[in-house]
Parts: C-alpha cells; sequence; structure tokens
C-alpha cells in the first residue's frame, strides 16, 4: 500500500525472476550507490532514493514484482525508468515485457519531460555559456536532485519528441531522429518565473556548445528545447569535504558551495585550462581552502585529487571529471576504505578515445 510520503506507487511482476536473486542484485546497486536499506524483510525490501523508494514484494502471479513510490507522478516515472534500465542489464526479455499495475498512458510524453525555451544567453567567465531556460513548472527541480538531461532536436529537420514505451520507460526516437540528451546542472533555478539557468562549459566539437553559440548570435530556429528530469544526486550535507572538479562540475560545485554547512572544512580542487584564469564565478566558503589547477601547466585533476586523497581519508569525497580519472578515484577511495555513503564520485564526460573504445 501506498505510504503517506510516497502516495504514487506501482508495482510490475517480474515472471520467472526469484525473490533472493532480484534481491541480491537490487542491494549490491544500493550499496554500490551509496542508497539506504529502509527495510530488508523475508517478503519486503525496500531502498530509498533522492527521487522516492524502490523495491520487492511479493508478485501478483509470480514469485516476485518490483515496486516503485513516489511523491508526484514524474518522480515515479522517472523511477520506473531507472528500475527498467538496471533490470534490462541483467534480464532484458523481463525488462521489455513487464507491465506496470498503474498502466502507463503510452504514446504520451513522459511525465518527466517538459518543453522549455531558451530566453537568454550571456558569458559567463571566459568559458561558459549561461542559458535561461523558461517552462511552465520547474517545482520539482530541489535541491535534492541538481541535475537534468538537456534534449535537443536535430537541426534542420522536424524533431520526433520521445513517449512512454508499454514498460514503462521513455521510448527514444533513433536513427536519423535519435535526439542528443547530454546532462546537465541547474545552475540556479526561479521557481516563482519558472526558469532554470544552465551553465554551458564551451568545448570545441560540442553539440550543446554549437546550441548555445546558435542562440549567441540570434539564431532561434532551436530555442525550443525538451527537458528530462531532474535527477542524479543534491546537495552535500558533510563537516570535512574533498571536492575537485573540472569546468563540467562547476556549475554543481556552485550549488553545492551555497548549501554547504558554514561550519564544514576542507580542500576543493579547480582544474580549467588556464586555472583562476577562467573566472567562473563561484561562491566563497571560508571553511575551504581552494586549490586551482591549470591544464596548459601540466597539472591534472585526477593526479591531484589521487594525491590528496591519501592525506584525507576521513572527508566526503565529490569528485566531477573525465570518466576515465572518476574510476580511477572511485577505486583508490575504496582502496583507502572511504565508505560508500562518503563518495560521490562521478564521470561527467568522456575523452573522445574512451568514446571510441566503449564502441569497439
Ligand atoms: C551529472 C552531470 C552534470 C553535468 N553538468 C554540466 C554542466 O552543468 N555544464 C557543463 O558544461 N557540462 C556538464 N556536464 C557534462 C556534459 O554532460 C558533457 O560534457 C557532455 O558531453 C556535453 O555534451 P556536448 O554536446 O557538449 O558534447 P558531445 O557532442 O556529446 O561530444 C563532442 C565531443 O566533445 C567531447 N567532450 C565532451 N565534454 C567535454 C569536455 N568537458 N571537455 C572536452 N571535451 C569534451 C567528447 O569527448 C566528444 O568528442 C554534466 C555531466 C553530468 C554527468
Amino acid at each position: 500500500m501506498a505510504d503517506l510520503n510516497h502516495p504514487f506507487e506501482a508495482l510490475a511482476d517480474l515472471p520467472g525472476a526469484s525473490f533472493a536473486a532480484v534481491r541480491l542484485m537490487i542491494l549490491a546497486q544500493a550499496k554500490s550507490s551509496g542508497l539506504t536499506v529502509l527495510e530488508d524483510a523475508q517478503q519486503a525490501l525496500t531502498i530509498e532514493t533522492p527521487q522516492g523508494v524502490v523495491g520487492l514484494r511479493p508478485g501478483k502471479t509470480c514469485d516476485v514484482a518490483v515496486m516503485v513510490g513516489a511523491r508526484d507522478d514524474r518522480a515515479l516515472f522517472a523511477l520506473k525508468g531507472a528500475v527498467v534500465a538496471q533490470i534490462s542489464q541483467v534480464m532484458p526479455d523481463i525488462a521489455n515485457t513487464l507491465r506496470w499495475s498503474d498502466d502507463p498512458a503510452q504514446r504520451t510524453l513522459p511525465p518527466n519531460f517538459q518543453f522549455m525555451r531558451a530566453t537568454r544567453v550571456e558569458a559567463v567567465g571566459s568559458v561558459f555559456l549561461r542559458v535561461t531556460l523558461a517552462g511552465d513548472d520547474v517545482s520539482a527541480h530541489q535541491d535534492r536532485s541538481i541535475h537534468f538531461r538537456l534534449v535537443l532536436p536535430p537541426k534542420g529537420q522536424e524533431p520526433t519528441w520521445p513517449s512512454v514505451a508499454p514498460n514503462g520507460s521513455i521510448a527514444w526516437p533513433d536513427g536519423e531522429q535519435a535526439l542528443h540528451r547530454p546532462v546537465y546542472t541547474a545552475r540556479a533555478v526561479d521557481h516563482d518565473n519558472h526558469t532554470i539557468e544552465v551553465d554551458i562549459f564551451v568545448h570545441e566539437g560540442g553539440r550543446v556548445t554549437e546550441w548555445a553559440r546558435e542562440l549567441e548570435v540570434g539564431d532561434l530556429e532551436r530555442s525550443v528545447i525538451g527537458v528530462v528530469g531532474p535527477s542524479g544526486g543534491g546537495l552535500l550535507d558533510a563537516d570535512h569535504v574533498l571536492m575537485a572538479s573540472d569546468e563540467t562540475g562547476f556549475p554543481a560545485v556552485a550549488r553545492l558551495l551555497e548549501g554547504l554547512p558554514a561550519s564544514a572544512t576542507g580542500t576543493l580542487l579547480l582544474e580549467a585550462e588556464h586555472g583562476a584564469a577562467c573566472h567562473y564565478p563561484l561562491p566563497a566558503h571560508q571553511g575551504l581552502s581552494v586549490q586551482w589547477l591549470s591544464r596548459a601547466r601540466g597539472e591534472h585533476l585526477g593526479e591531484a585529487t589521487l594525491s590528496a586523497l591519501g592525506a584525507q581519508a576521513d572527508a566526503s569525497v565529490w569528485f566531477a571529471g573525465e570518466r576515465s580519472d572518476a574510476k580511477r578515484v572511485r577505486d583508490r577511495a575504496k582502496e583507502l576504505g572511504v565508505p560508500q555513503d562518503r563518495l560521490r564520485v562521478s564521470g561527467f564526460w568522456r575523452a573522445p578515445d574512451e568514446i571510441v573504445a566503449a564502441a569497439e
């Protein structure tokens, strides 16, 4: 039965799967993501996530059903998508054919998708463009989940937008109709005026960079885009931190600094092509010592973070950078015994050779 905090609930039988096997899979995922296990009984498993709860219950027609519960239908939809994605990695047939008890309205726009219009573009420092997006309702974009997907239509053709698939996940158009949908951070959310500010790191070859530059010169063909979310983690509540980021994480770092307790202490490592000369505006925090690294001088975020980790294994670690660096930092932090609930290490982008390697 739905609880008061999560009035929206749905269940889906997983025919052919065993309660014990799916329980182990969900517990492993919860552990690696640092999520809290609220209940782990013989017939019921409940995990808390930033979007709501996920768990297992006895199935109606089989051994086990997966359960999601959330405070609104957008969060419920996002949780269903996450569950389907996880199940499809180990049981793709079940993921394709599962059906939710609340019978999602198929072929409509996903509930966590909205159209937004770019209403303003301005340079921020020397390597960012800040785009203001205006929509009908940004109330879901809160401090507990600060990221979202930008959904860019292809240039020069009528876009096909995503829809709800029969298994409750998002059906994305593919082939020539494929939409570019990278993750970005809501640097600021104005709930009165229904706007989100997103700071885009300008880098050569970037499709979002190309879009922002179009807007900057007044080409409004793609001023209406999609936004899916929010998703991902929220602010950091910690006494002692080791934070490290390249440009892609600066907007998130800025939000985390605004929300960090005033009494927190620690280190903030920031990498940019010419270090602090990028002039990205970051809120001051008196408890943190800030160290800028310059790629042009051969300094490297991954290496600096690995060195700092040794001396600060008692800190809450937050890292945003290139994917292979993130992996090295995560592995080292685990070796040093940093517990999962103090570890938020993410690959925010992939170097071109990583993308080629993954495609091969
Ligand atoms: C949780 C999360 C939050 C994020 N928040 C932000 C944000 O607020 N602002 C922001 O600017 N980015 C942010 N990013 C990073 C952003 O999603 C990636 O950089 C993404 O690849 C950008 O897409 P694109 O269209 O610019 O590049 P694509 O068109 O996808 O890629 C084109 C080429 O650019 C390369 N590339 C991608 N990113 C970089 C980079 N940083 N430096 C050098 N080359 C690169 C790729 O390897 C590829 O060869 C975030 C990522 C995550 C996971």
